[in-house]
């Protein structure tokens, strides 16, 4: 099956060219296919290149095991997932909570809809953009207080308190339009909050190519602390907080266990053995350095306000 790739020429982040090729991943997850990862020679960041382009990226998600999407839960793995996702939703509510006391967030890519409906039974006002159809249909099933939004351009100017991305950003084809919409709709004291994998990480130099949160084609930009930092500050944020994600790089070795045993499940002991044993470092070399984080969840504000 063939689908149309769209090769980048200048960086998706400081638009210059000039890039190195770093690796070469497989599409564990739908096509098989092998897709270049490479690195801006000026700004650092790794991107997807070339990648399906926006029309027909929506191939690539069509898959029942693409977890965020689907709400079953099949096999041991799927079922940590499920008990670890319960508890981490509170967490993050919790954070958003933390700083703020005007509940009016913006869920961006909301996926099956468990965190937007988590906030929308506590009080929240929430409005949820999901682009795709059968996760759009069980976010209302959820919560019908939800407001499913079509775009962001609908969303007017400062009228969020909070946007939040759970591992959204590295999804986004349209980078640098969709953050300065986000500058727009943020209010004045609004934070932006950004979880996304981190290719320094312990895991992801353990398990290279295999690495699970490369997921190309789906992950189109694979940060680390840098590199995020650095698009957002030319877009006109600034960071004020970054938390270690202690979860991800337990799931994301396991799926990575998953993907150097050929597409099969983790059916061996060892490899469940080993995915604890590189989420455990992981975790110790993010404890002594958040910039080592599996997945970091990041909170900017605005630079400069808008006059009222
Ligand atoms: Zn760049």
């Amino acid at each position: 099956m063939e689908h149309p790739l769209e090769t980048l020429r200048e960086c998706p982040s400081c638009n210059k060219s000039g890039f190195s090729q770093q690796l070469t991943c497989k599409d564990y997850t739908f096509s098989n296919r092998p897709f270049d990862i490479v690195s801006c020679n000026s700004c650092g960041l790794l991107f997807t290149n070339p990648r399906p382009d926006e029309s027909g990226i929506g191939v690539f998600y069509d898959n029942p095991e693409y977890v965020s999407h689907t709400d079953t839960q099949r096999g041991l793995l799927f079922w940590l997932y499920g008990i670890v996702k319960r508890y981490t939703l509170g967490q993050k509510r919790k954070l958003l909570e933390g700083f703020t006391s005007t509940k009016t967030v913006l869920d961006y890519g909301a996926g099956s809809g468990d965190f937007s409906n988590e906030l929308a039974s506590n009080g929240w006002e929430v409005s949820s953009f999901e682009p795709d159809a059968n996760a759009r249909k069980l976010i209302l099933a959820k919560n019908d207080k939800i407001n499913l939004t079509p775009s962001l351009d609908s969303i007017n100017d400062g009228s969020k308190s909070v946007i939040a991305l759970w591992h959204v950003l590295e999804h986004v084809h349209r980078l640098q339009y969709t953050i300065q919409q986000f500058l727009r709709i943020l209010s004045n004291d609004g934070k932006l909050v950004i979880a996304v994998p981190n290719h320094t990480s312990f895991d992801a130099k353990f398990y290279k190519e295999n690495w699970a949160a490369y997921d190309v084609p789906r992950h189109l930009y694979h940060f680390c602390p840098d590199t995020l930092v650095i698009l957002m500050e030319s877009q006109g944020f600034i960071l004020v907080a970054m938390k270690p994600m202690w979860f991800d790089s337990f799931y994301v070795s396991l799926l990575s266990e998953k993907n150097t045993s050929n597409g099969g499940l983790v059916k061996s002991l060892i490899g469940w053995v080993r995915a604890f044993v590189v989420g455990l470092i992981s975790n110790l070399v993010a404890l002594m350095d958040t910039n080592k984080c599996s997945s970091v969840t990041y909170v900017f504000k605005k630079r400069h306000l808008i006059r009222p």
